[in-house]
């Protein structure tokens, strides 16, 4: 392989974690690349207004944070395959290649970040009205629902920030959640009870959805009896599964299938390092997603260093 293909680092995945790990290891004179399956951006370009990245007294929305991250890393010349899914990482005597859709990449350190997707709950329906009424991003699907009624389900951080999004379209949000207590931010429910279009559907679980050509109702069972909810969507918000399953065998991974690592956001393997959502012990923020990816790109570079294979050296 060419060493126009060969780079110091190559980072899988494109989110918050992957774009400032790329920053770093470009200002360190690495040479780095960033692959992505889809445009750069990661979660926050689903997140809508995001409060609690600092720096952004008044928000930002998130998909504006995605286009800065990714031109600060582009800016000292980190370069990227995007619409490139990964499919595999080869490990040789003394670097990987990493296999994509659009050919491959040898890489001498190589940053996994990424993230996960959205958990489908798995209830009647859910699958069949998939695209018809039933979503798992807000932001996508939300103004197609102007002035008619939705269901958000989950007590999360999510839930709770996208049933307050789709209460600015939708007539009426049924935030359905399986307990009393929220597990996502005080402020959001402090929002969430004071906004005149959210009802709040609590120790309730969803246990179908009904409709034939789109979504009509969700079925639910609270205090022992089946309650039915005229919507015309179902937002589901129950957690987040990590995008891990082509490292099944490769990287030791958790029960959840996230990556372990340790402290330096190393992995089971030498020179291969795991930052943001799809790592074990992640929290989910987008700065922590940063920090963990400043972490991981100074590990690689001590790590090149150690290795003698010098970044920036690539014959
Ligand atoms: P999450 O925090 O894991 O919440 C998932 C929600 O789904 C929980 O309320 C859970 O109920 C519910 N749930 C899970 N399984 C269920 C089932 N079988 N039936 C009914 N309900 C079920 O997931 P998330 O909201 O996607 O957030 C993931 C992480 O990202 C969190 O760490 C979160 O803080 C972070 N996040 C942060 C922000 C932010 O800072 N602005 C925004 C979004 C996400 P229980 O509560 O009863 O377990």
């Amino acid at each position: 392989m060419s060493s126009e293909n060969t780079y110091d680092l190559v980072v899988v995945g494109g989110g918050p974690a992957g774009l400032t790990a790329a920053l770093y290891a470009a200002r360190e004179r690495m040479k780095v690349v960033v692959v992505e399956k889809l445009a750069c951006g990661g979660e926050p370009v689903k997140a809508g207004l995001i409060e609690n990245y600092p720096g952004f007294p008044e928000g930002i929305e998130g998909g504006d944070l995605a286009v800065l991250f990714r031109e600060q890393a582009s800016r000292f010349g980190a370069e990227f395959a995007e619409f490139q899914e990964v499919t595999g990482l080869i490990r040789s005597e003394d670097d990987y290649e990493v296999t994509h859709t659009g050919g491959s990449f040898r890489g001498k350190a190589i940053l996994v970040s990424t993230g996960g997707e959205p958990r489908a709950l798995g209830i009647p329906g859910e699958k069949e009205l998939t695209g018809k009424g039933v979503s798992y991003c807000a932001t996508c699907d939300g103004p197609l629902y102007r002035e008619r009624p939705v269901a958000v389900i989950g007590g999360g951080n999510s839930a709770m920030e996208e049933a307050l999004f789709l209460a600015r379209f939708a007539s009426r949000v049924f935030l359905v959640h399986r307990r009393e207590e929220f597990r996502g931010a005080k402020i959001l429910e402090e929002r969430l009870r004071a906004n005149e279009r959210v009802e709040l559907v609590l120790s309730a679980r969803p246990v179908g959805i009904e409709g034939k050509e789109a979504v009509e109702a969700l079925v639910v069972r609270q205090g022992g009896r089946e309650r039915s909810i005229p919507v015309s969507a179902v937002f589901f918000f129950v957690g987040v599964k990590p995008n891990s399953g082509w490292l099944q065998g490769v990287l030791e991974l958790d029960e959840a299938g996230r990556i372990i690592t340790d402290e330096g956001m190393r992995t089971s393997l030498p020179g291969v390092f795991a930052a943001g959502d799809v790592r074990s012990g992640n929290l989910r923020q987008i700065s922590i997603a940063c920090g963990e990816g400043t972490v991981a790109c100074l590990a690689a570079r001590e790590y090149l260093q150690e290795t003698a294979n010098k970044p920036g050296q690539i014959s």
